[in-house]
C-alpha cells in the first residue's frame, strides 16, 4: 500500500513528519505501507518552478492515497496565479476527480472547553460532514453579470446537479455511515429549489441499496440551527457544495480547535487526498509549536477510507485519545495556565501511546 507524502509549506513539513512516524510505527508492526515524499505548493515552485511538479503528480498516480500537509506562505503571495501554492492542491483535486469531501467534527471530552458552545452540548460530539465538491452553483453554467433591458446590472449563477453526481455522493455517504453509527441526514432546500428536490429524490432512490442505514432529510436552514442547538443528534450529514461549504465550517467551529481537525477528499475509486483543515500557519512555522494531531488523525482517515485498514485507523485514534486524556497539550488546545509541549514531543507521545 503506497502513500504519497506531500508536506508542502510552512508547518506542513513539521506536522507531516509526525504523521509519517506514526505510519512507520504501524509498518514496523507488519502493516505493508510504503511512503515517499514529493514537493507541492511553494516547495514545488522552489524545486521545479511549478506548484504541482510532474514528478509529484507521477508519484501520486503510482500511489493508493495522498497525505498532504499544507501549502502557501507570504513568500509566494505575489506570484502569478498559475504558480500560486494553492494551485497545487486545486489541480490534484481536479486531476483525481476528488468529488467527495469528508470533514469529521469530533470533540474529545477533554477539549470540550475550547468550543464556543457549552461543554455539555458538545462533549463527545462525533459528526461526519460529507460535502459534494465538484458541482452545484459554484461550477454551474451560465453565470455572470449582465445588463438587463432596463439598463440595470444583474448577477446570476446556475445551481445544477445531475442525478449521476448526486448518486455517487449519496453512495459515499451510505458507505461511510457503514463504518460509523449507520445514520445519514441529507441536507437540502427541497421546499424552494428544484435542483435540491432532485437531490432529495435521488438520495432516497439510492438509499434502497442500503437498507441497513437510517436516512433522514433536513432543510439547510434547520440544519444550521440544529448544529448549534443539539449537534450530537447527527452521525453523517451529506449535502451539496454550497450548503456543505457553510455547514462544515460551522461544524468545525463547534470543536474550537483548528489544529485537531482532519479531512479527506475522495473519488469514486476510493482514492483520496488527506489533509488537516488548517493552513500552513506561517506565524508559527519552524518553531516546533504546531499541533500535529490534525495530520495524524488525517493519516487514520487515510487508513480507513482508502486502504480499508479500520483496525489500524482505530489504533491511531485511540492513541490520540489517550494522549489527550493524559493531559498533554500543544499551545493551541491548552486551557489557560496549562503546561504545553511542542510538535515533536506530541508526536513522541502519540507513538508511545500507540
Ligand atoms: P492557517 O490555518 O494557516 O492559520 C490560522 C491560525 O491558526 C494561525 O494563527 C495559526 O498559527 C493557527 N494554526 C493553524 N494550524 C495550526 C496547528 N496545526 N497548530 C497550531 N496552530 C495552528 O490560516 P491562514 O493564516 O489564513 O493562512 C496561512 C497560509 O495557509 C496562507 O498562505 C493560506 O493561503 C494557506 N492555507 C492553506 C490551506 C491548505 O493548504 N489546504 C488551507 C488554508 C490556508
Amino acid at each position: 500500500m503506497k502513500i504519497a507524502v506531500l508536506p508542502g509549506d510552512g508547518i506542513g513539513p513539521e506536522i507531516t513528519a509526525q504523521a509519517v512516524r506514526v505510519l512507520e510505527a504501524l509498518a514496523a508492526d507488519g502493516l505493508p505501507l510504503e511512503m515517499a515524499n514529493a514537493p507541492v505548493g511553494g516547495a514545488g515552485v522552489d524545486a521545479a518552478g511549478d506548484p504541482l511538479p510532474a514528478e509529484t503528480l507521477a508519484l501520486c498516480e503510482a500511489s493508493d492515497a495522498i497525505l498532504f500537509g499544507s501549502v502557501g506562505g507570504p513568500a509566494y503571495d505575489s506570484l502569478p496565479r498559475p504558480q500560486r501554492p494553492e494551485q497545487g492542491l486545486l489541480r490534484l483535486r481536479k486531476h483525481f476527480d476528488l468529488f467527495a469531501n469528508l470533514r469529521p467534527a469530533l470533540v474529545y471530552p477533554e477539549l470540550a472547553h475550547a468550543s464556543s458552545l457549552r461543554p455539555e452540548l458538545v462533549a463527545g460530539l462525533d459528526i461526519l460532514i460529507i460535502r459534494e465538491l465538484t458541482g452545484d452553483i459554484y461550477f454551474g453554467q451560465p453565470r455572470g453579470i449582465r445588463q438587463t433591458e432596463s439598463g440595470e446590472r444583474e448577477g446570476f449563477d446556475t445551481m445544477r446537479y445531475t442525478e449521476g453526481e448526486i448518486r455517487r455522493i449519496a453512495r459515499t455517504a451510505f458507505e461511510a455511515a457503514r463504518k460509523r453509527d449507520r445514520r445519514v441526514c441529507s441536507v437540502d432546500k427541497a421546499n424552494v429549489l428544484e435542483t435540491t428536490q432532485l437531490w432529495r429524490d435521488v438520495v432516497t432512490e439510492t438509499h434502497a441499496d442500503y437498507p441497513d442505514i437510517a436516512l433522514s432529510h433536513m432543510y439547510v436552514d434547520n440544519a444550521a440551527m440544529q448544529l448549534v442547538r443539539a449537534p450530537r443528534q447527527f452521525d453523517v450529514i451529506v449535502t451539496g457544495n454550497m450548503f456543505g461549504d457553510i455547514l462544515s465550517d460551522e461544524a468545525s467551529m463547534l470543536t474550537g480547535s483548528i489544529g485537531m481537525l482532519p479531512s479527506a477528499s475522495l473519488n469514486a475509486r476510493g482514492f483520496g487526498l488527506y489533509e488537516p483543515i488548517h493552513g500552513s500557519a506561517p506565524d508559527i512555522a519552524g518553531q516546533d509549536k504546531a499541533n500535529p494531531l490534525a495530520t495524524i488523525i488525517s493519516a487514520a482517515m487515510l487508513l480507513r477510507y482508502s486502504l480499508d485498514q479500520e483496525a489500524a485507523a482505530q489504533r491511531i485514534e485511540r492513541a490520540v485519545s489517550r494522549v489527550l486524556a493524559s493531559g498533554l497539550r500543544t499551545a493551541d488546545i491548552a486551557a489557560e495556565g496549562e503546561a504545553t509541549i511542542g510538535t515533536v514531543a506530541m508526536g513522541d507521545a502519540v507513538l508511545a501511546a500507540l
